[in-house]
């Protein structure tokens, strides 16, 4: 309540759902089956620091982060898990070192950076090889495991903790073929590479999508992202998962209109005809995309739909209540279990991940 009344704007996490998910997970692995978290990207708007503390008591096997200081920031709360950093910048070596961090290693010249950086420092680091089998964005292929192998010679100071891959589309039945092909690919380089380094790293492909289609491939780790955060991507198991998420805001303000009136910038929205506005605290500073402006969002107040009218501002955006008894103060659910994630992005064109990312840093996370 504190929370709502300094700024309008909270998102609340439920931890139980969260441990819910991360259990139903646990039900579709095997048992030796390690659970690599995907806390990147603020916990996919979560909170990173609370989700992975969260984690750690569940007793998962490792993070993930996308930049070394969305790993140093975890150190710095105290978080003791192992983490890989899937980018970190050249810059960010020695704070990869400091903090106990495990980089992603993708390319030659990236590995002799680094290789270099430990010979230099006397120091080992424990490093994760990205094998590209069709994704083409970070990684080696196939034909650079000779350099390699030449590489890991020359730099015995970067131990390979493991070997991974990532699915172009595990959520999409349309790309089964892709997948099972880059899957195979994968297990054929995890073999050359385990062959020069005399031992076998711990190799990992599935995403959430792929842990539900792809059982047989779950090598020894998963890699669990949207998932755990309830939502359902492949249509396979949505009714075993449970959001942790809703996001909620307050009526601000509530006006009576005439028909024809205009409302917000550019007079983008109209009454049709004589009726009720409610202007409510969130924007698109707060994450609320601008897309969802006049008509193509909703948000639900007392339990029913009210349609975004006029443009979304920086920081409120105005509803039509029309037909829904509501007062100031009340409060207005933006996501939540309620509404679907997924129709909700595909209104405007997008998917979740991009929706639960843009929650910016100044809605205040709540947990409970
Ligand atoms: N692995 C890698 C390399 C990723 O980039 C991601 C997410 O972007 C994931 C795993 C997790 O994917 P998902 O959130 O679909 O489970």
């Amino acid at each position: 309540k504190l929370q709502q009344r300094i700024h309008g704007t909270t998102l609340e996490i439920n931890l139980n759902a969260l441990t819910h998910n991360y259990n139903f997970y646990k039900t579709k692995i095997l048992p030796n089956t390690k659970i690599m978290v995907m806390v990147k990207a603020f916990a996919y708007g979560g909170g990173a620091t609370e989700i992975a503390n969260h984690l750690q008591q569940l007793k998962a096997d490792y993070l993930a982060v996308a930049y070394t200081d969305e790993g140093v920031a975890l150190r710095e709360q105290g978080i003791s898990l192992p983490i890989m950093v899937l980018n970190p910048a050249q810059e960010s070596f020695h704070m990869l070192q400091k903090h106990d961090l495990e980089p992603v290693v993708y390319s030659p010249s990236f590995f002799t950076q680094l290789g270099k950086y430990c010979q230099i420092h006397q120091c080992k680091m424990s490093i994760h090889l990205d094998l590209d089998t069709g994704m083409h964005r970070l990684g080696f292929d196939l034909s650079q495991l000779s350099d390699l192998k030449v590489l890991t010679e020359q730099f015995p100071e970067l131990h390979v903790a493991s070997l991974y891959t990532h699915l172009v589309g595990a959520d999409e039945a349309l790309h089964e073929d892709f997948s099972l092909k880059q899957l195979s690919l994968f297990s054929k380089m995890c073999e050359q590479i385990a062959a020069f380094l005399g031992h076998v790293p711990l190799r990992h492909a599935l995403n959430s999508a792929g842990i539900i289609r792809y059982p047989a491939y779950q090598f020894d780790m998963v890699r669990l992202g949207i998932g755990l955060y309830g939502v359902e991507v492949n249509g396979m198991h949505d009714a075993a998962l449970r959001p942790i998420s809703s996001l909620k805001t307050t009526i601000s303000q509530i006006k009576t209109l005439d028909a024809g009136e205009t409302i917000g910038y550019s007079r983008k929205g109209k009454m049709k005809v004589a009726g009720k506005i409610a202007t409510i605290a969130i924007g698109y500073a707060d994450g609320y995309d601008r897309r969802f402006s006049n008509g193509t969002g909703y948000v639900m107040i007392q339990g029913q739909k009210a349609p975004i009218i006029g443009n979304v501002c920086m920081d409120m955006c105005m509803v039509d209540i029309t037909s829904i008894p509501a007062n100031e103060g009340d409060e207005v659910i933006i996501y939540g279990p309620s509404i679907s994630l997924k129709e909700l992005a595909k209104s405007i064109g997008t998917i979740p991940y991009e929706l639960l990312t843009n929650i910016s840093s100044r809605v205040k996370r709540v947990y409970y």
